[in-house]
């Protein structure tokens, strides 16, 4: 049976052991040492990987009751090995996951309310808390739980037998069976869990509330510790900076700044369909009356203006009006009709025509093609009317 170091001290990680198995799995093998610092996942936390003597360790598990260690090379049974779990990776998770423990602990302190489902990610956990919280409780929540962190409390591990266990108040998510692991924040928190922690609140950082929602009956929170905290703090200033500098706004100014703008692009874009309504009039009116077929060709029409200048077309020419709008992908969307002409009829040989698609009533048909423009006045009669 391996003695699993990080279920006393999660910080400990550099190790000596001695290879007890080694059998090859595929192009992998499956290592179990005498003692391990490899955590092999659980509790919501990911399983670590590291260094293993000269070996990579991919990933680690749980199986049936050891660690197994799944390595990229063989090492040979017996051996004395040195091992190494990556410092970084699991250093940000057990920052993550104490932060974790220490606001359930706190919000149950603070709102008498339970931690009823957690989750990691890599740089963020989330965690659901069964009573509905204001921005204001959230606030005091963070607030009251990086006070935690500054008191650097002591973090320690508690294995107590069935009988001292019915004595003890602590959270946990379900029946537990076997041997129980309590993680004891001093003060703040007795949590059953099995995964590393830090042995010092202190080692936490910080901790920040990104966001919060209503979330079944209760309150999600998205939160980070530590150094992914610092992250995501470097993340959010460095795109502050860059939209102050942007809109030349002061940075405690940036969300004014950008309500402004959206404003004034609001407002832009109000001006903007009023000028092209009545350039569209200004088009209309230059249209002059012919026998044939009338091809225009019309700049950012939208559906209605497209409708608008087919019919003021139709009105004027002896065959049908067609009007063609760049779609913004090198193609057109088009739309024709004609007051003598019955259109759906005309419809296929008309697509066959600029290669496009589409169909509409007798009176006015409608699609897309690629064809390009010389294309498309190649195939209908010399374009008339528009100039
Ligand atoms: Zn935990």
């Amino acid at each position: 049976m391996t003695d699993r170091l990080y279920e006393k001290d999660g910080t400990m990680l550099d190790f000596e052991a001695r290879v007890l198995s080694c059998e090859s799995r595929g192009d992998r093998w499956a290592v179990i040492l005498d003692r391990t610092s490899f955590f092999p996942g659980g509790g919501g936390q990911e399983p670590d990987s590291g260094c293993l003597g000269s070996c990579r360790v991919v990933t680690c598990a749980e199986e049936e009751g050891e660690v197994v260690h799944i390595t990229d090379a063989p090492l040979k049974e017996g051996a004395a090995v040195s091992g190494s779990p990556d410092k970084e990776i699991r250093f940000r998770r057990m920052q993550d996951h104490t932060g974790e423990h220490i606001l359930s602990g706190t919000a149950h302190r603070l709102f008498g309310c339970d931690n009823v489902g957690f989750h990691m990610d890599p740089g963020l956990v989330t965690v659901d808390l069964s009573a509905v919280l204001d921005a204001g409780d959230v606030e005091r929540l963070e607030t009251q739980a990086n006070l935690a962190v500054l008191d650097d409390v002591p973090i320690t591990c508690l294995f107590p037998s069935t009988e001292e266990l019915d004595g003890i108040q602590y959270r946990s998510k379900g029946e537990l069976k076997g041997q129980v692991r309590l993680v004891r924040i001093e003060g703040v928190d007795l949590c059953a869990c099995c995964a590393p922690h830090l042995v010092r609140s202190g080692q936490v950082g910080l901790i920040k509330i990104m966001y919060f929602q209503k979330h079944r009956g209760g309150t999600r929170l998205t939160a980070a510790a530590g150094l992914d905290a610092l992250d995501d703090f470097r993340e959010k200033s460095r795109s502050v900076l860059e939209i102050s500098n942007l809109l030349s706004a002061k940075k405690e100014m940036v969300a004014p700044a950008v309500k402004n703008l959206q404003e004034g692009c609001e407002g832009l874009r109000r001006e903007n369909a009023e000028l092209r309504r009545r350039l569209l009039g200004y088009r209309i009116c230059q249209l002059r009356p012919c026998g044939g077929n009338m091809v225009l060709f019309e700049d950012a029409l939208d559906d209605e203006g497209l409708r608008e200048l087919v019919n003021a077309g139709a009105e004027k020419c002896g065959g049908f009006c067609a009007v063609f709008t760049p779609d913004g992908t090198g193609g057109y969307r088009y739309a024709a009709g004609s007051r003598n002409m019955d259109m759906k009829k005309l419809a296929s040989s008309f697509n066959l025509a600029v290669g496009g698609r589409g169909g509409g009533s007798s009176l006015m048909i409608r699609g897309a093609c690629t064809a390009s423009r010389e294309e498309i006045e190649k195939a209908f009669s010399k374009p008339d009317g528009s100039e």
